[in-house]
């Protein structure tokens, strides 16, 4: 029997961690492409980021995927910023260049990648929720040339902060569904399995079949927020499409190789 023999490492750190796809979409690939790496899920508490950083430093790990609490602390322990990841003032991904630790934003990519075949039908998008996600969301808007979008969020001055930042526009959240809009994405919890699963976080009278609806939340796939626009005849993209992207675009940045974007949707979408 062949005894497979990893020479590279990578994996995740983030708090909690219970849920993620993310081995099961790198290992998949590294199977695909032949590579003999393995990729881990390393649990990583906040107070602990600075020793994670200085292990991934003297260890032979080659990259890393960052999520949730800490995409921002790791900022402060690599080396250099992309242009992207510093537009979107956050990193989800870590590679070495030559001895320097890079962070970068793929996140945004996992945005803009599903909406750019519609690109050119898009003059006015609308962002709500105004959390991590939806700076990854603008940045990925702003990528394909949208230059009309505003953001409505709860509370309202976490909008405002962000819409100062990027230069875009605010919505009063009680106003977000009074007018029509190319494209609206929901950067909230709203909709996500558990207490807000039946929320819709949009008001949809004046949405019709010229409206694409991106809705980030993956879990449930189908979204009360996906079945309302699918009933209005809205054009739409699901959440899962934002972390197939991303996790390509981290696939890309580590081996230089492409994941097939179909397998990939597959895989993922039969392990949800
Ligand atoms: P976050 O930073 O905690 O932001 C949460 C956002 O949801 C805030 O704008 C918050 O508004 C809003 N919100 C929460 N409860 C609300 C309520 N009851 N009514 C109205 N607004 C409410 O979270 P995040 O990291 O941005 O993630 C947001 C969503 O994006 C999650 O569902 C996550 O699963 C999804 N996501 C998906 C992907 C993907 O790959 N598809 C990647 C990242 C995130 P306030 O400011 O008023 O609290």
């Amino acid at each position: 029997m062949e005894v497979f023999k990893p020479e590279k490492l990578f994996g995740i750190i983030g708090h909690p961690l219970g849920h993620t796809m993310s081995p099961l979409l790198h290992n998949w690939g590294f199977s695909e492409h032949k590579i003999p790496a393995v990729y881990m899920a390393w649990p990583t508490e906040p107070e602990k980021v600075e020793n994670f950083m200085q292990t991934f430093r003297n260890l032979p790990i080659s990259g890393i995927s960052v999520t949730i609490p800490h995409k921002l602390s790791v900022m402060n322990y690599i080396d250099q910023l992309t242009e992207r990841a510093k537009s979107v003032g956050a990193v989800n991904t870590l590679y070495w260049k030559g001895d320097k630790i890079v962070g970068d934003n793929t996140d945004a990519a996992g945005v803009s990648e599903p909406l750019r075949p519609y690109s050119d039908q898009i003059k006015t998008a609308l962002l709500i929720g105004a959390g991590g996600a939806a700076r990854a969301a603008i940045t990925g808007l702003q990528l394909l040339g949208i230059n009309e979008i505003f953001i409505t969020n709860r509370t309202k001055s976490k909008a405002d902060d962000l819409a100062a930042e990027f230069k875009i526009s605010v919505l009063d959240w009680d106003t977000r569904g009074d007018q029509h809009f190319d494209l609206i994405v929901n950067s909230t919890s709203l909709g996500m399995s558990g207490e807000f699963q039946e929320i819709n976080p949009m008001i949809m009278d004046n949405q019709d079949a010229n409206t694409i609806v991106f809705d980030l939340v993956y879990n449930p796939i189908e979204t009360v927020f996906v079945k309302e626009a699918k009933a209005k005849g809205c054009t739409v993209i699901h959440g899962i499409e934002m972390f197939v992207h991303q996790g390509m675009e981290q696939f890309r940045l580590w081996t230089g190789k492409k994941l097939d974007e179909k397998k990939a949707r597959k895989l993922l979408l039969d392990n949800l």
